[in-house]
């Protein structure tokens, strides 16, 4: 199997520290970081959430990490986070939830061994005051398929005193029509994408036929739900589908949102927020993005091609 050997030579990749270092050191992948990547440290986040806002768009900021079982990496995420918070609130971002965080519990100790899903939550609780104090509002960000339970527990346990936490769910898992009915309540606000890790056939579906579906069943329960629906896609057959939910269900532009990776089709993020869309751009930074764009690639082939065509494409 072609993909098979791919994705073992590209996670072999991942961890080899030798070719990490000559292709962070290469030009040509300063070009490419640039590209998805805002930058390595807080001021980095911070310059591109202000770009974004004076066009018009609002961000989400991820820093970047995940998969840690070391207490003290987790404890340096969670005060990266209060520190990138308390900068965007100093720079007048973070009101009304223009500028949010989206967070991945497995890079705030969640898989640590023990207590690690208490530890995660612990961290994920002073991320929410923070963002609370701030003005603005947290998104859980969704991993693979044997945390999705954790992580629906755990925002379960952040809603009780942080309402407005966000949560994901990915159309290319079989039981995400259910969890949008559950989620579909007043004042709930959930992002939807299509998924991005490597799920076995018992669990997602792997077909791009069936995921689209699922994907439009899935925006169907949320649009006509209660809650605040996240459009998380690139593909313009889903946005277009989006904006005739919107109408057909009578649904305010405030109401909802679209959200798009940074770097991936920037004129047509520029575009529906000039139409009057809220846009909300996704934006990564710190250290660890070489892990996030070679780990993605390597776990479903379609995730290189997403990347690749994003370097030919505006
Ligand atoms: P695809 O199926 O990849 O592409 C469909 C069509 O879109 C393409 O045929 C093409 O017409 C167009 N298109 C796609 N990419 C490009 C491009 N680069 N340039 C030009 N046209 C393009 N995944 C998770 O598992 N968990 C998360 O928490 C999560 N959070 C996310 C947050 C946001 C804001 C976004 C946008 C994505 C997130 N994802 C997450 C990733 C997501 O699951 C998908 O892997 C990713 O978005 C690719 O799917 P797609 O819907 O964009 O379309």
């Amino acid at each position: 199997d072609p993909s098979a050997v791919l994705r073992s030579g590209l996670m072999g990749l991942s961890r080899n520290t030798k070719v990490r270092d000559v292709v962070e050191k290469a030009p040509v992948s300063k070009d490419v970081v640039k590209r998805f990547v805002a930058g390595t440290s807080t001021e980095d986040a911070v310059r591109v959430s202000r770009e974004l806002d004076v066009e018009g768009k609002l961000a989400t900021i991820d820093f970047l990490g995940e998969d840690t079982l070391d207490r003290a990496q987790a404890i340096h995420t969670r005060d990266a986070y209060l520190d990138l918070l308390a900068e965007l609130a100093d720079a007048c971002l973070t009101d009304g939830g223009r500028v949010e965080v989206s967070v991945k519990l497995s890079a705030l100790g969640q898989a640590l061994p023990k207590d690690g899903r208490k530890l995660s939550l612990e961290h994920a609780r002073s991320i929410c005051e923070a963002a609370a104090i701030a003005g603005t509002t947290v998104t859980l960000d969704m991993e693979d398929h044997t945390t999705t339970d954790a992580t629906l527990e755990t925002l379960a346990e952040l809603r009780k005193d942080f309402p407005d936490t966000g949560a994901v769910l990915q159309a290319y898992l079989r039981r995400t029509e259910g969890d949008c009915r559950d989620l579909a309540y007043e004042g709930s606000r959930v992002r939807l994408c299509k998924g991005a890790y490597a799920e076995p056939a018992s669990v997602a579906f792997a077909d791009k036929g069936e995921i689209d579906m699922n994907y439009v069943k899935c925006m169907r329960v949320l649009m006509e739900g209660e809650g605040y629906p996240m459009i998380a896609s690139h593909d313009p057959r889903i946005v277009e589908i989006a904006g005739s939910l919107a109408t057909k269900n009578l649904r305010a532009p405030d109401s909802f949102e679209y959200q798009l990776l940074y770097g991936i089709r920037p004129n047509e993020q520029q575009r529906l927020a000039d139409a009057g869309n809220q846009v909300r751009v996704y934006v990564p930074y710190g250290d660890e993005w070489y892990g996030y764009l070679v780990r993605r690639m390597a776990e479903r082939p379609s995730n290189t091609a997403f990347f690749l065509r994003a370097l030919s494409s505006r």
